[in-house]
């Protein structure tokens, strides 16, 4: 029987995990923590693209019940919400916390404490959504938080667009990869988001997560403890793309990588403006997008829907 693994975090030297916090700061003087590369001086007070400067700011630490079944356990993720964004998706959920970075100013000794509080109450794990742009703090802080005993996997929950030197920094520091594959053309990339590679620079990050975790380990009561579990949003009108996105994980990472395909999408944000994308999408969209999974013979994730007999297919959200 094979054991249960243990947070990587828990598996690497003092030494390996301070040089690690310490690239990701250099890293961050002008800055390159996100394939932005604006170069703002974050650690004198220069803010980025992104939002964020020299202060951590984080709008909500809490449980969070709604993620997928292996993230969410029965007993909820230790959802933590990073203020500011390196995307400029027109349609974001959380606009006032990615865009108008609301939230509330930390130190690392401070997020570490909230990692700690998470633990005694339960979490799963801990869920960093969308941190690359804190990534020094965050490190520090789980460095700081396994000294008080944290012992749980860290999920990097992502946007998928990320820097492959940041993600260098991460190994064995992250547990669970669980980035976006948003789009499948640039062109919609840079019209809906703002970031004119997004393609390229998501295929090349989600390979470098599976070279560093693998596909998805669950534990006996379904939990997962490391892997890569892939989100991807469906937007209206073939936006994201899904076929060719399922075709490249499946080409690149194999048919065992998880697609947790997602249906909540809302006009939220500037999207009342854009013709093509002011609707929530139909179920023959979300259908359509079923069937490739389907089709293509990959795993994954889907999401109820009363019109969509699709609930003894596979693992339901
Ligand atoms: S993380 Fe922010 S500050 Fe750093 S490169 Fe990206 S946008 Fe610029």
């Amino acid at each position: 029987m094979k054991s249960k693994p243990v947070p990587s975090y828990l598996t690497i030297s003092n030494s390996e995990f301070i040089a690690k916090i310490d690239g990701l700061y250099e890293l961050s003087e002008n800055c390159g923590l996100c394939p932005r590369k604006c170069g703002a001086k974050r650690l004198k007070g220069e803010k980025g693209l992104c939002g964020a400067a020299d202060k951590l700011k984080i709008a909500s630490i809490n449980l969070h019940f709604g993620e997928e079944p292996p993230i969410s356990g029965k007993t909820g993720s230790g959802t933590v919400f990073f203020s500011g964004c390196s995307l400029k998706c027109k349609f974001c959920q959380n606009y006032p916390i990615s865009r108008f970075c609301v939230g509330n100013i930390y130190d690392a000794s401070e997020l570490a404490g909230g990692m700690i509080k998470l633990q005694e109450k339960g979490a799963c794990n801990i869920n960093l959504v969308s941190s690359a742009h804190y990534m020094p703090f965050v490190a520090e802080a789980i460095y700081l938080a396994k000294e008080q005993g944290l012992k749980i996997p860290i999920v990097y929950n992502s946007s998928g667009y990320e820097e492959e030197k940041l993600l260098a920094f991460l190994d064995k520091i992250i547990d669970i990869y669980l980035p976006d594959i948003k789009y499948s053309d640039d062109r919609y990339a840079l019209k809906y988001s703002g970031a004119p590679d997004y393609v390229g620079v998501n295929r090349k990050a989600l390979k470098v997560m599976y070279g560093q975790v693998g596909e998805l380990i669950v534990d006996k009561n379904g939990k997962a403890v490391r892997g890569l579990l892939i989100r991807h949003l469906v937007l209206p009108e073939g936006i994201s793309g899904s076929a060719d996105s399922f075709e490249y994980i499946g080409r690149a990472l194999g048919d065992n990588v998880p697609i947790s395909l997602m249906n909540q999408y809302f006009p939220a944000y500037k999207a009342a403006y854009d013709s093509k994308i002011n609707r929530k999408i139909t179920d023959d969209e979300y259908l359509d997008a079923v069937k490739e999974i389907i089709r293509m013979n990959l795993t994954g994730f889907f999401q109820r829907s009363d019109n969509l007999d699709i609930d003894n297919m596979y693992g339901l959200i």
